[in-house]
């Protein structure tokens, strides 16, 4: 079931990325509905290093840097894991942890709609060469936002938010049109029109002038389907 509250924690080095884009628009006016809470963990919080150092050289050598496993362990456990005796295990966690890699599944609308029915959830943004190994131990799922490669996590752990929040009843005011939204029912989206009724010789679409509701909808049903077809067939296979 979709849930009706989430929170979801983005662990970063980079918090002042956030500022925009969780404040404005569709998921500024969520979090001040109380339907999302974003809440940002800076990993340099953890770093026990004085000079807040998150990164380290790779053992074996190589360029680049690796992100640390202790102060990153210790941000994660500070939203996501109880621990028990000291144990390396995870223990009741109390947050679904995601970690943005390209190595993750390719996210997609059917790991969209699996992800509402999360109340907490937890992105890991990495950087540099990437995180630890070892930290993949308390990770639930990794995901990534397509076949290359971005310098950090914190845009790919964005757009997660974006994709998952905009599902959350009450986030879009005409929750029906997400049924329509391409991907929802394995359709691409119809095209969408607005005034005025001619633009520079290119006319509306007669039928959406007709005001027969019956028609339009069996107009759109054809040209989501036909859409389909032509760009995306891949999505109506159904092996
Ligand atoms: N060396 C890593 C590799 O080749 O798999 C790439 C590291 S990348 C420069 C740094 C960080 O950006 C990653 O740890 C990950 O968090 C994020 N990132 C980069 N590309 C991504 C993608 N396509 N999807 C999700 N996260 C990505």
């Amino acid at each position: 079931m979709v849930t009706s509250f989430m929170k979801i924690d983005i662990i970063t080095i980079f918090p002042k990325m956030f500022k925009g884009p969780f404040t404005e628009s569709l998921l500024g006016r969520a979090s001040k509905k109380g339907i999302l809470k974003i809440n940002i963990v800076d990993i340099r919080f953890f770093s026990k290093d004085k000079h807040k150092k998150v990164d380290d050289k790779p053992f074996g050598g190589g360029g680049g840097m690796i992100m640390k496993s202790e102060p990153l362990y210790d941000a994660i456990k500070s939203v996501g894991l109880k621990e028990k005796n000291n144990s390396y295990k995870k223990f009741h966690a109390k947050a679904y942890i995601i970690y943005m890699s390209p190595q993750g599944k390719t996210l997609n609308n059917k790991i969209v709609k699996r992800l509402t029915r999360f109340k907490h959830l937890a992105i890991v943004c990495g950087h540099y060469e990437g995180i630890d190994e070892r930290i993949m131990n308390y990770i639930d799922e990794e995901i990534s936002v397509g076949d290359y490669v971005l310098t950090g996590g914190e845009i790919p752990a964005m757009v997660l938010v974006d994709s998952v929040a905009r599902m959350l009843p009450g986030v879009i005011k005409e929750e029906d049109s997400i049924k329509n939204d391409s991907f929802y029912n394995n359709l691409l989206d119809y095209p969408h029109y607005t005034r005025p009724a001619v633009f520079r010789g290119h006319k509306v679409p007669e039928i959406l002038l007709s005001g027969d509701h019956k028609k339009i909808s069996e107009w759109r049903k054809k040209e989501a389907y036909k859409r389909t077809m032509e760009r995306r067939p891949d999505l109506l296979r159904t092996d």
